[in-house]
């Protein structure tokens, strides 16, 4: 199955933040902030990226105070279900309304030492329950060109997808110096990663996926970020006020598509 979003995704990384209660009450607040009608028509899709624990709360009072909003996971096991203590599998994540699963994070790769063999699994699994992997790739060196490392980062897991796979990738852009450090890497960086992207990937795998943006994204400078060709934003420490988040939402919706 094919899954359509809007010309903007705007995705909210919470990382390990934000427990169901808190939840409940952003989804609350943002219920007020954002009426469904307008989310609904807006061109932006949001989608949270909340703890496990909190999803399922999502789920039910994202329905219940009509808000418009996407679910996604952080991570995904690489396998399907079995003895794998204190992981959660695709189908499990799916059943909770989740669309979107992130692979790949900085912090993911870094903290749990995660293999190609896994980013590959994790993803393989999200496509197979009908999921979208936003597969996060980023240099680690602010003063670095980054260029190869971010191509061969998104190919080590493309070269091992079918074609069919492949088309349901999203890839963010994540410099790692970038992210939670209150500098976004410069427009011209953000455009020339863009570019080697796309142009990489269609050549070696004739795929086009969807390029996202994420890094110290907030609402001071989100408009200086709209215009570089990208599908939308992966948003972290932002994202965790419902009035700030709501900020970068309007300010996507009056540009309104990709730009
Ligand atoms: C992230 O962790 O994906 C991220 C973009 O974080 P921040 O916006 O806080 O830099």
């Amino acid at each position: 199955m094919t899954q359509t979003c809007p010309p903007w995704l705007l995705a909210a990384n919470w990382k390990m933040n934000m427990d169901h209660l808190q939840t409940l009450e952003f989804i609350r607040e943002l219920s007020i902030l954002m009426p469904e009608k307008e989310a609904e028509n807006s061109g932006v899709e949001m989608a949270i990226f909340p703890p496990f624990t909190s999803l399922r709360t999502a789920q039910v009072f994202s329905t219940s105070y009509q808000v418009a909003l996407s679910l996604g996971a952080q991570d995904v096991s690489p396998h399907p279900s079995g003895a794998f203590t204190g992981e959660v599998s695709a189908s499990m994540l799916a059943r909770l309304g989740c669309k979107y699963v992130l692979v790949g994070h900085s912090e993911s790769r870094k903290n749990h030492h995660e293999t190609r063999e896994e980013l590959v699994g994790k993803a393989k699994n999200a496509i197979a329950s009908q999921m979208t992997p936003i597969l996060c790739v980023g240099e680690e060196e602010k003063g670095g060109e980054g260029m190869e490392e971010i191509c061969s980062q998104a190919e080590e897991v493309f070269c091992d997808l079918g074609k069919e796979e492949r088309e349901k990738v999203i890839v963010s852009y994540e410099p790692v110096w970038a992210i939670g450090s209150s500098v976004t890497a410069s427009p011209q960086r953000i455009s020339r990663a863009a570019s080697a992207l796309k142009a990489d990937l269609f050549k070696k795998f004739g795929a086009s996926p969807r390029i996202l943006y994420g890094g110290s994204v907030n609402e001071g400078n989100i408009e200086s970020l709209k215009g570089l060709g990208l599908g939308g934003f992966l948003v972290g420490r932002a994202s965790l006020s419902p009035a700030e988040f709501t900020a970068i939402f309007r300010c996507l919706e009056k540009g309104k598509g990709l730009a």
